[in-house]
């Protein structure tokens, strides 16, 4: 995107192309901004440096998130910048978990417009919308109709935080490039009664669009984005249950898409699982594996757990007979009446049961999978009982946020006897137990998402296949070092995401000329056509 040829105040007030104090002298003359900054040139190190100092005076995460919102809009390249080289410290700001306190307050807290913001009210005039993006050439879709944001449920038009949110670890994991990429949110309106009530909100005050008028409208946002940006990526984010797996399975062969919340967090759950048994000397479709939870996460995971047992050699019957999920009703069980559709592949001829200790003492599960959202779950009894039954438990808390996790690490460290194979969905500081220290590492879709999305962009990929869920997975296990496994990390550092994003992508870009789903000319070395094309911010 070229800088349109701004000079003085209205370049310096272009938070896309301004440099703010880093402009030289000889900038500040052919620009004319003389006089309009402070006279001594900074770099743009040194702005990272005095931001980061602004930034550590706040005391609440949400004021930082507030200041890092304006930072972004005075100066895209420093906002970045310091993401990027602050990534562990800064990534909880910019996304979960304080973007969800960010969303909820977001009509009125609203500065800076970012991204399209298409109502069910504009339906036949999309492609006129699309018109008025700020760019014209995008890469990268994220698109949410805000209907259960994180664990915060129906927010309506607020959530538009989190396209905004994870567009910006596109960039800071990545190094997608933000000038190509369009965060949307369709307001199609909310069932959430205090923004209905909420004067100030900025959504349309009525009930939620539903069934063949909210199918036809994103039936409509697909072709016009498709008809103008052929080659887009669009990534589903936070849609309800009710919708999100029946647009993915609409979508997923038409367009190059994904929905990060079932396959992104699929293919990171199952490396976590390379890892665990890698530990373990054993392999994948050795496992018996019962989940606490069977929603958009749970039957994700399951699915692609099944595609990797697939991959080893097992027949798919045989793989999915090893998998249980245990909802809210319990057992999931083929004598349930009304089984959702996502259910249904794993239900089992098996008696109901309600107890989810009682099931591992039935079932005898090598692996248990928290994603139900329910804090504490997962008892000093259930621990104690897996750790009877198996060596090496593998226990997953992968509810968000902390207070949703399933269990700590310090219990299943301490409850297990330092036997557990643990990973969990919120962050928890090492834990020192008997003498030996264990450092838990998040199953964080950070560390597959954005490479796969950078992946996709660069083979300009025409379908988002499991196997590139698979090949993500794969690729994370594999940059998990032989210190990190005997501290009992099962994920690399998240300091590594740039490395680690680098490598998703090409093995991704890989698998797609293997497979015939890229639309380019083989590069001559693919990791350097990788690195070529990651946004680096700088002046
Ligand atoms: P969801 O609403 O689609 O599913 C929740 C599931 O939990 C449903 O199947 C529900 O029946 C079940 N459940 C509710 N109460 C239960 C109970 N008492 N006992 C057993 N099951 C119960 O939500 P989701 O998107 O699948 O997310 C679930 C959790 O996973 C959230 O906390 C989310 O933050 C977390 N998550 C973590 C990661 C990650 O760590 N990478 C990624 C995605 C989601």
């Amino acid at each position: 995107m070229a800088n349109q040829n701004l000079t003085g105040t209205a370049l310096l007030q272009n938070g896309v192309f301004s440099k703010g104090t880093a402009y030289t002298e000889e900038e500040r003359s052919a620009l004319k901004l003389k006089g309009l900054l402070p006279p001594v040139p900074a770099t743009l190190d040194m702005q990272v440096e005095a931001m980061m100092e602004q930034l550590r005076t706040f005391d609440t995460p949400f004021q930082k998130a507030l200041f890092l919102d304006g930072l972004r809009a005075a100066n895209e390249t420093l906002y970045f910048r310091l993401v990027l080289d602050h990534v562990e410290e800064v990534q909880p700001l910019v996304y979960t978990p304080t973007v969800g306190e960010f969303c909820q307050k977001f009509s009125h807290l609203f500065r800076f417009p970012r991204g399209l913001f298409i109502s069910i009210e504009d339906k036949g005039h999309i492609a006129e919308i699309l018109d008025n993006a700020p760019q014209e050439e995008v890469d990268m879709i994220v698109v949410t109709d805000g209907q259960r944001i994180l664990g915060l449920g129906d927010l309506g038009v607020n959530g538009m935080g989190i396209p905004v949110g994870k567009l910006a670890l596109y960039t800071a994991c990545a190094g997608v490039d933000p000038r190509r990429t369009l965060p949307v949110t369709l307001d199609v309106g909310t069932n959430t009664e205090r923004y209905l009530n909420d004067p100030l909100y900025l959504g349309h005050r009525h009930p939620r669009v539903t069934g063949q008028a909210y199918d036809d409208f994103i039936e409509e946002f697909f072709q016009a984005v498709h008809k103008k940006w052929p080659k887009c990526v669009v990534q589903f984010e936070d849609f309800g249950n009710n919708h999100a797996f029946d647009l993915l399975a609409r979508y997923r062969t038409r367009y190059s898409c994904y929905n990060d919340d079932i396959q992104g967090t699929a293919s990171i759950v199952v490396s976590g699982f390379y890892s665990a048994v890698r530990a373990k000397k054993s392999k994948l479709s050795d496992e018996k594996i019962l989940f606490l939870g069977a929603g958009e996460a749970a039957t994700g995971v399951a699915n692609l757990i099944a595609d990797a047992m697939v991959e080893e050699g097992t027949d798919r019957d045989a793989a999915l007979g090893k998998l249980y999920l245990f909802d809210s009703h319990g057992l999931v069980t083929k004598g349930r009446e009304g089984l959702a559709v996502h259910k249904v592949p794993f239900a089992k001829d098996l008696e109901p049961c309600t107890s989810f200790e009682e099931c591992i003492r039935r079932l005898r599960p090598t692996a248990i999978v928290g994603l139900s959202a329910q804090g504490g779950a997962f008892t000093e009894s259930v621990v104690k009982t897996m750790t009877e039954i198996n060596e090496r438990p593998i226990i997953f808390a992968l509810s968000n946020p902390t207070s949703k996790a399933e269990c700590t690490a310090e219990q299943a460290y301490t409850w297990s006897d330092g036997k557990a194979l643990f990973s969990c969905g919120s962050p928890f500081a090492p834990v020192t137990y008997k003498g030996k220290t264990y450092v838990p590492r998040q199953g964080n879709n950070s560390y597959v998402f954005p490479g796969i999305g950078l992946g996709a962009i660069l083979s300009q990929c025409k379908e988002i296949t499991q196997e590139v869920f698979l090949s993500a997975a794969h690729t994370c296990a594999n940059m998990v070092t032989e210190e990190d496994l005997a501290q009992g990390s099962l994920y690399p550092s998240l300091t590594r995401v740039r490395e680690i994003s680098r490598e998703v992508a090409a093995n991704i870009i890989e698998l797609a000329l293997r497979t015939g789903q890229a639309q380019i000319e083989r590069p001559a070395d693919i990791r350097q056509y990788v690195t070529d094309h990651m946004y680096n911010p700088g002046y």
